[in-house]
């Protein structure tokens, strides 16, 4: 029998800089006296993320929910909005600030992303824009939906919350759609504390982000539009750029860890590895593992809760479905049969635990877990069949 962990083992870990280097930050910020509103840190990290994630236009904000909620105010949307159920819940609660109706649509059960071939079908004259969502790294169908977009004019957004510097076929995640959201929150790959950006396609969005995230305000005595507080601070700023520093490493280990995980779980039946496809360079944010009932054993559920007595840590993002949040309840889209994989999948994702801290070691011992629970569970059966006999 394995033992359990002396330490919990988490989810996930921030990528942390060492102190020496923040604190020596924190001095920059402290002399200079500008704590936001566009201070030097906040130029200096949109600079280096821009050459980062090869995009030409980015606004930084205060979290990655804010920069969705005003990204979709930017665009002027009306109406209903395509969109997965798959994700969390910021994704539709920035529709819900904006006044724009989600309508859930299907997801691919390989990717888990919206199911691109069932957009079309979901299309009315009420439709603006579809946001689709690169759940865990896995970037949805962007050729097609591009496609879907361009025949009936409607605009494209993307939560790339997990998909920070990933790339399709060299391509920056960021040149599919008008939008997309990058979220940098302690939990992402590479966090600013709290924090998120946006990239965008039309330069003319640039001022108008600049005006909803500082209150409209085009000047001191000047008020345009309404707006909100939503700036990323200097403090913040001043962390990102170190974490910067150490996010490619940190990549380099994750992918050794998603390999450790790959090769010690290959021979457990029920067991398939979330896996991202051959053309993408992958964000490494999330390495999840899908539980299949029958050929396992046992439940995500019950996996999930077993784990724990070993001192292991790990979530069943995205449960619950946002298709099943209360107030969404008397939408078409949400009625039985219209989202089958996505009610499939949502009870048999699991996220394990994934940080470049976490040593091979421990990676082995939770998959010799896995494994033992599964033969302790075959025991039960082949006790049962004797029984039976
Ligand atoms: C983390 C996350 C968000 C929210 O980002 P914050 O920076 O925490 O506001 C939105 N969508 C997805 C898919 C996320 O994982």
């Amino acid at each position: 029998m394995e033992s359990s962990f002396k330490e919990p083992i988490f989810i996930t870990r921030p990528l942390l800089p060492t102190l020496e280097n923040v604190t020596s930050k924190m001095s920059e910020v402290w002399e200079s006296k500008w704590l936001t509103n566009n201070g030097i840190q906040h130029q200096r990290l949109e600079n280096e993320l821009k050459t980062y994630l090869n995009v030409k236009h980015l606004s930084l904000f205060t979290n990655g929910t804010l920069a969705l909620l005003l990204g979709l105010k930017a665009l002027d949307l009306k109406g209903d909005v395509i969109t997965t159920p798959f994700t969390f819940p910021a994704t539709v609660q920035a529709l819900d600030w904006n006044n724009l109706t989600p309508v859930f649509c299907d997801i691919n059960p390989k990717t888990l992303t919206i199911d691109a071939t069932k957009i079309e079908s979901l299309i009315t004259d009420k439709t603006s824009a579809i946001l689709g969502v690169h759940v865990f790294g896995n970037p949805c169908d962007v050729e097609k939906i591009q496609s879907i977009a361009d025949k009936y004019q409607l605009k494209v957004i993307y939560d790339g919350a997990h998909t920070f510097g990933t790339k399709i076929n060299n391509k920056p995640i960021s040149s599919f759609g008008d939008m997309t959201m990058f979220s940098f929150h302690a939990t992402k790959l590479f966090n600013t504390v709290e924090g998120g950006a946006l990239a965008f396609k039309d330069k003319e969005l640039a001022e108008k982000l600049n005006l909803l995230k500082n209150f409209g305000l085009s000047g001191p005595e000047e008020v345009v539009m309404s707006g909100l507080n939503a700036k990323m601070n200097e403090v913040q700023a001043a962390v990102g750029l170190e974490v910067l520093k150490i996010v490619d490493a940190e990549r380099q280990k994750r992918h050794i860890i998603k390999k450790t995980y790959e090769q010690n779980l290959a021979h457990l039946p029920g067991i398939r590895v979330l896996t991202t496809l051959e053309n993408e360079n992958s964000s490494y944010q999330y390495f999840v593992i899908e539980i299949d009932e029958k050929k396992y054993g046992k439940s995500r559920d019950w996996i999930h809760e077993e784990l724990k007595k070993y001192n292991v840590f790990t979530r069943k993002y995205f449960y619950p479905l946002c298709s099943d949040f209360h107030w969404y309840q008397h939408l078409d889209s949400v009625q039985p049969g219209n989202l089958i994989e996505a009610q499939k999948s949502v009870k048999q994702v699991l996220s394990m635990p994934y940080y470049g801290e976490l040593d091979t070691e421990s990676v082995v011992k939770i998959c010799r877990i896995l494994d033992e629970l599964q033969v302790f569970n075959l025991d039960v059966i082949q006790k049962n069949d004797k029984v039976l006999f």
